[in-house]
This record gives C-alpha cells, sequence and structure tokens, in this order.
C-alpha cells in the first residue's frame, strides 16, 4: 500500500463569524499540543467560511502554525462578472491549500450538476489548489443498491478531462448524503468498500500513481469517538468533519484518535 499522510478536514460550513474563527483556531491549536498531536504525521486543514479566511491566514501564518486551510466552494471562472462568486485565484493569494468541489450541500441547495463540479474542480487545478471532491448517495440510492456505481459515476464525471499529472494531490471525500449531520455513520466496512472501488476506479481511468496516491476521506457524523476505526479502514485515508469541527477540544481529540 502507498504511504499516504492521513488527512483530517474540518468542515465549517456556515459557521463561525471572522472573529470567532481566530478564537477557534488558537484553543485548536492549543488543544492539538495538549493531546500531543505530531503534524508531521498527520495533515490537519480547515475549511471556513469566505469571510474567515483572512483572519485564520493571520493567525496561522503570524503563529507558524502547522495547519492547512481551504475554501468550501470556489467559482469555476477565474475573474469577471460574476456577482457572489469567489475566484480560486483570490484563495491562493490568502494562502489556501484546499478547496472543496461539490459537497452534497452545493449540489442540493445550489443546483451544482457533475458539468459544474467539474469545471470547479480544474478550476482549483489551475489556481493550485488541492480540490476535495465531495461524492455520495442519497439513501434512496443505498437502498436500492446503486450507491457504488452512482458515486463512481460522480467521480468519472468530475475527474474526466484531467490528467494523472494534473491530479497528483487529489483528495477525495466519501459522504454518504444519508451521513451527513444526522449521527447516523457508514461503518468502516461499508467506508472500506466504497473507498476501495473509488480508488480502484482513479487507478483504472488515471493509472496506479495516481490511485495510489489519491487520498480518500470519508465524512458524516465523524465523531471523535468513531473517527478511529472508520479511518483504520486500508483505503480510508482520513476524515471529512463537519459539526465535530467546531469544538476545538473534540476536534483536537478526534485527531489524535486518528493518528
Ligand atoms: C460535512 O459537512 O462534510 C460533514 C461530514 O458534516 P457532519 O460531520 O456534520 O456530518
Amino acid at each position: 500500500q502507498a504511504q499516504r499522510t492521513p488527512l483530517i478536514a474540518g468542515n465549517w460550513k456556515m459557521n463561525l463569524d471572522h472573529f470567532e474563527a481566530l478564537t477557534l483556531v488558537q484553543k485548536l491549536a492549543w488543544a492539538l499540543r495538549d493531546a500531543k498531536v505530531d503534524l508531521s504525521a498527520i495533515d490537519v486543514a480547515l475549511l471556513p467560511p469566505f469571510t474567515d479566511i483572512r483572519s485564520v491566514q493571520t493567525l496561522v501564518q503570524g503563529e507558524k502554525m502547522d495547519l492547512a486551510y481551504g475554501s468550501q466552494d470556489l467559482s469555476q471562472h477565474d475573474a469577471g462578472a460574476y456577482t457572489g462568486d469567489v475566484s480560486g485565484a483570490f484563495l491562493t493569494r490568502l494562502g489556501c491549500q484546499y478547496a472543496l468541489v461539490g459537497h452534497s450541500e452545493r449540489r442540493e441547495h445550489h443546483a451544482e450538476d457533475d458539468a459544474q463540479v467539474r469545471a470547479k474542480l480544474t478550476a482549483a487545478l489551475r489556481h493550485g489548489l488541492t480540490p476535495i471532491l465531495c461524492v455520495g448517495e442519497a439513501l434512496d440510492v443505498r437502498r436500492a443498491g446503486d450507491h457504488i456505481s452512482h458515486v463512481l459515476a460522480q467521480v468519472d464525471a468530475a475527474l474526466d478531462g484531467s490528467s494523472a499529472d494534473d491530479l497528483a494531490g487529489l483528495v477525495i471525500a466519501y459522504e454518504p448524503v444519508w451521513a451527513i449531520g444526522t449521527g447516523e455513520t457508514a461503518g468502516p466496512a461499508e467506508a472500506q468498500e466504497m473507498a476501495a472501488a473509488i480508488r480502484a476506479r482513479v487507478v483504472e481511468t488515471h493509472g496506479t500513481t495516481c490511485g495510489d496516491s489519491t487520498r480518500i476521506l470519508y465524512g458524516g457524523s465523524v465523531k471523535t469517538d468513531n473517527a478511529a476505526a472508520i479511518v483504520s479502514a486500508d483505503d480510508v485515508d482520513g476524515a471529512l468533519v463537519g459539526g465535530a469541527s467546531l469544538d476545538p477540544t473534540g476536534f483536537a481529540d478526534l485527531i489524535a484518535a486518528v493518528h
């Protein structure tokens, strides 16, 4: 198995203003130190609202914290008459390393389709951001037994047209929609089944090096007490954490439990 550094990413969603962001990041840094987390062995990324990114940059860079950060979305365009959108170029300038693309809440509330997700993924790559591509099935799809083909179709659609070189460093987050914010989680076996299927598909479409180095995260009600079991699955390289990333002590304990 390829050596893949685990990644825990905290998606704050639409929570915390730019002052509250500073408090959370500072408390998280202290809690990670108290929990003796070795940040050379695990990557931690914070995904705050756009309006918080400048504050997070100031604190993280000013205090030389070993924390990465990124955005929850980005525009597929680089600049121009796209009112309300945010360019990947601006995010790179603020030191962002990651950008979520295709989160199920964007797909649902902003009707983002696979073509748009692909355009956003390529925009992230164009600006040197590592996309965290989110994929996952709704409950009816799983009940019908179509979850694997559904998710692989999302992966294919998003990666189509990008080369293996373009996709170096790619992160894919498998987030069953029925598990997000619900307290339900896929078990480690279900997470592993999907992660292995995703990796096999990336190997098939983009080659072994790309597939083996892609980090695959699980997301959906990951908490301190279930994180280690899920991330211990062979093909699961970390977690995308929503609600539980808003409590700095709990999030640090979650990270410590995984690493
Ligand atoms: C998410 O927003 O990506 C997520 C997984 O949320 P939660 O952990 O709250 O289910």
